[in-house]
């Protein structure tokens, strides 16, 4: 008790020396500056020395003498941060370490910050800020993943456009199949979760304008078949029609050249006759009697006779000359030839074959003779002079009495 009270006055006493005021402050600080000159110690300046240990190097630096007021240290710790600006700090600091996309560290980053909040002064516990850094790598790596998997989905959309181009480049067109393969191949493309907001947009859109596309290549498609239907239409038509043009110049019941077509190749003939001199005979055959075929056995037996009677000829004339039915019973050769034996061979030919062979229709046996004129070309200035000719020379077979071929040179057979 006896020290305190000589530190006192010995405070007072030098209080008055420097000229001071023994106000609190003053009074204060002189008497701890006394009191570090003794041994003694007081409750007050164990609680002082406690604070300071709680102080910061840089506080510690600012403080003026070993043993400072209670003052001079609250103005000190005055300006240290208050819990609740620390709280406030949180807040945009959960937010500067937040990833900038995917947010799945969110709750860790909570739980530190509420450790924080809980008690600032973990703020610099070195655990605290090893976990705050742990998570701001976490939040860097997963920048960095996120960043790579969309350049890989722009890539592989890149990759797949720029091979359909050239591949559609290339064929210059695109078939209905080839579209709905693409479509299925962008759908099945498989982007990046964290793609899912922006790029599976411009994947849809992809998707809409080929769908747009598909649409018209289809509409493009139908036309074609359309077309093709059209042409098909056309073809058979076509078809039909040479068809019946051959019907008309190919008589259906002995299936020579009508009279028609017979006048129409006889013009080729006549041509080839002036320009290169090719002679030909010109023959009418008229079979024999042949309304008592029709009167004896019936149209139909006629109908026979008729057909086969034209068959015996047809395959007697060669290519390039002609066989006709001029009408009824009646029909007309234009035969080719170099020399006349060649006419005479092929009259023989016909009038053996026909006269030494029955037609057998049904159970009927038939003996069928024929009459014939014949007159060669080069005989006559015109072609109407030479048909007129062996038409007379068939009148005159007629009149002689039938089964006679009579040609223009005077032979008979
Ligand atoms: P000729 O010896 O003088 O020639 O006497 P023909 O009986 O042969 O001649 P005609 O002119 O008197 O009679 C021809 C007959 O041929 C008359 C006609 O009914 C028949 N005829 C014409 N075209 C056909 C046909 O396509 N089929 C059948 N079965 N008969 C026909
Ligand atoms: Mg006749
Ligand atoms: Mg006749």
């Amino acid at each position: 008790m006896n020290d305190i009270i000589n530190i006192i006055s010995l405070t007072l006493n030098s209080l008055e020396k420097k000229n001071k005021l023994a106000n609190p402050t003053n009074f204060e600080a002189e008497f701890y500056k006394q009191l570090q000159k003794t041994d003694l110690i007081l409750e007050e300046t164990e609680e002082i020395k406690e604070l300071i240990n709680v102080l910061t190097e840089k506080e510690k630096s600012l403080l003026n003498s070993e043993i400072p007021t209670f003052r001079e240290l609250s103005q000190i710790l005055s300006n240290r941060i208050s819990n609740q600006q620390v709280k406030e700090f949180l807040k945009d600091f959960s937010y500067f370490i937040s990833p900038s996309i995917n947010n799945e560290i969110k709750t860790d980053i909570n739980k530190v910050c509420a450790d924080i909040a809980d008690d600032p002064s973990k703020l610099m516990d070195q655990r605290v800020l090893r976990d705050i850094r742990t998570l701001t790598d976490k939040r860097k790596s997963n920048d960095k993943k996120i960043f790579k998997d969309k350049t890989n989905d722009v890539k592989k959309l890149i990759k797949f456009l720029g091979e359909y181009i050239n591949n559609f480049v290339v064929n210059h067109t695109a078939t209905y199949d080839e579209i709905a393969r693409l479509k299925d191949e962008i759908n099945s493309l498989s982007l990046s979760k964290s793609s899912l907001n922006d790029l599976e947009k411009i994947k849809s859109d992809l998707i809409t304008t080929i769908d747009k596309f598909e649409t018209s290549v289809k509409k493009s498609l139908d036309n074609q078949m359309e077309c093709n239907c059209l042409y098909e239409k056309i073809e058979a038509l076509q078809e039909n029609l040479e068809k019946a043009e051959e019907e008309k110049s190919i008589d259906f019941l002995t299936n020579v050249l009508t009279r028609r077509a017979y006048s129409l190749e006889i013009d080729r003939l006549e041509n080839e006759y002036k320009i290169y001199n090719s002679n030909y005979a010109l023959i009418f055959f008229d079979i024999d009697h042949f309304k008592e075929i029709n009167d004896n056995y019936g149209h139909d037996c006629g109908d026979y006779v008729l057909s086969t009677f034209a068959k015996i000829l047809k395959n007697l004339t060669r290519t390039g000359d002609i066989i006709a039915r001029y009408g009824g019973e009646e029909f007309v050769s234009i035969v080719n030839y170099k020399n006349k034996m060649e006419i005479n061979n092929y009259l023989k030919r016909a009038k053996n074959i026909i006269s030494n062979n029955k037609f057998v229709y049904n159970d009927t046996k038939l003996s069928v003779k024929f009459s014939a004129g014949v007159a060669f070309r080069n005989n006559y200035s015109s072609y109407k002079d030479t048909l007129k000719k062996a038409d007379e020379l068939l009148y005159t077979a007629k009149a002689s009495g039938r089964n006679k071929i009579i040609i223009d040179d005077g032979n008979i057979l």
